[in-house]
């Protein structure tokens, strides 16, 4: 029995032996198919003003800023690579927004004009895609400049300035528990059906205010600004996004609570940095060096569909949340219109994995402060900052891969490189002109004396 037993065993082993090597190339076809396309599903986008990648955990920060979001990315796609339209908040949104670069939307100018400038009409908004497309869409937006008179509400069915529900005397301060219920209140509006949500919350933002217990936990705090107190200043910046952590936590508890939270995509990203004096300035909107365009990039996949998380090297732009979310809320089709127009390509591209043909150029720009209309362009690890002011140095190249610090200016040494780098973001920024010019409104409206006196009574303008 012992001996047939053997022998049999060791047939079948023969068999299946055959059986796995018959099999072997339709199970290699099989690996080979392109993966299915991503559901469209809700999508819960935050966006944390004013955050830079380095310092959460995820990105490699060695203080525990961030439990929440470090466990989130483990279950998301991370662009450990990923840099701004604009090192401010307005030409930032009207990128997401509108699915075009800055200078594609606005004139270029300086804050004061640039903060109150409207979005141009005639340019569909991403809420307004999604709203034709049947979606539920909804903000929640702690930031007085992104604002309805100048158009950012375009889309949404119910646009909600949290700040103006908070006691605290200026709009930095919001309480998290404002945003917390009006969160809940919107989820349960939305009942069964698909939604956007956009939230826009601005913790990290000065004034660094962060409140108990946040305040104590890495170290004395300050509300100076000025260099001498940079140490404090990190410490309070620091608590701020650990403040922000936590909202982020009872957020995706909501989310959960309300079943939502397996079946939708999230979004985390922020607008831009902040600056602590590594290239001589402090706060944002006054350089393109990467303290300011490094951002975090997290996108978690809906839990149903199956798919691996995955950190993605590659260097991308914030240009691409435009056909993102289109891709993820409402399905190829729109996605694919705003690539065959110039704008950003969906990054569920990097779904299936990384390679050369998925890769743009990332190009940045400056309307704010400081090097006014100047222009970034980053390809593969090497940078360029190209400055219209005569006066100052031109251009600057920077290996981002062994130099992430942008210290070692290279442009003498790189001449060719630099160059060709020159060339390609002058193609960029000359496309973004005439797509600008094209506008029928070529100098869109400001916001009336009223609104911006309120704006000014907020602190957000002088
Ligand atoms: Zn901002």
């Amino acid at each position: 029995m012992a001996d047939r037993r053997a022998i049999s065993t060791r047939a079948w082993r023969r068999v299946g032996a055959i059986a796995i090597l018959a099999l072997l190339p339709l199970a290699f076809a099989a690996c080979r198919r392109p993966a299915p396309p991503p559901p469209a599903a809700s999508v819960v986008f935050i966006l944390v003003d004013t955050l830079r990648a380095d310092h959460l955990g995820v990105y490699g920060y060695a203080r525990p800023t961030s439990p929440t979001i470090d466990g989130l990315a483990a279950e998301s796609l991370v662009f450990r690579h990923a840099r701004s339209v604009a090192p401010w908040t307005n030409p930032t949104i009207a990128s997401l927004f509108t699915g075009r670069r800055p200078t594609a939307v606005l004139e270029p100018a300086l804050h004061r004009q640039a903060s109150h400038t409207r979005l141009p009409p005639e340019l569909p908004l991403l809420a307004e895609k999604l709203q034709a497309a049947g979606l539920r869409t909804a903000a929640l937006v702690d930031h007085p400049g992104i604002s309805p008179g100048l158009g950012f509400a375009r889309g949404f069915e119910t646009f909600t300035r949290t700040f103006e529900g908070a006691d605290r005397p200026r709009w930095g301060f919001t309480d998290g528990k404002i945003v917390l219920e009006a969160f809940a209140r919107q989820l349960q509006a939305f009942g069964d059906e698909r939604f956007f949500l956009y939230l826009h919350l601005v913790y990290p933002h000065r004034p660094y205010a962060p409140p108990p217990p946040y305040d104590t936990m890495f170290g004395e705090i300050t509300d100076k600004t000025t260099r001498e107190f940079r140490e404090p200043m990190i410490n309070a910046y620091d608590a701020e996004i650990r403040y922000t952590d936590d909202v982020v936590r009872d957020l995706l508890a909501e989310l959960a609570r309300q079943g939502r939270l397996d079946e939708s995509w999230i979004v985390l990203t922020s607008d831009h940095g902040e600056g602590f004096w590594e290239h001589g300035r402090d706060e944002h909107g006054n350089s393109l060096f990467d303290e300011l365009l490094r951002v975090p990039l997290i996108v978690r996949p809906p839990k149903s569909a199956g798919i691996a998380p995955r950190s993605i090297t590659s260097p991308v732009s914030l240009l691409d949340l435009h056909a993102t979310v289109l891709q993820a809320a409402a399905g190829d089709r729109l996605a694919a219109e705003r690539a065959e127009r110039g704008g950003g390509r969906s990054l569920l591209r990097y779904l299936d994995g990384e390679g050369p043909a998925l890769i743009d150029d990332v190009v940045s720009q400056q309307q704010h402060t400081g090097d006014v209309h100047a222009t970034a362009i980053v390809r593969g690890a090497s940078k360029l900052i190209l400055r219209a002011d005569p006066k100052a140095e031109r251009l600057r190249l920077f290996d981002v891969a062994s130099d992430p610090g942008e210290h070692a200016e290279i442009s003498a040494q790189q001449e060719e490189l630099t160059r060709r780098l020159e060339r390609a973001l002058l193609q960029h920024v000359a496309r973004d002109t005439r797509d600008r010019a094209n506008l029928a409104e070529r100098t869109p409206g400001v916001l009336d004396a009223d609104e911006i006196a309120k704006l000014k009574a907020l602190g957000y303008l002088q």
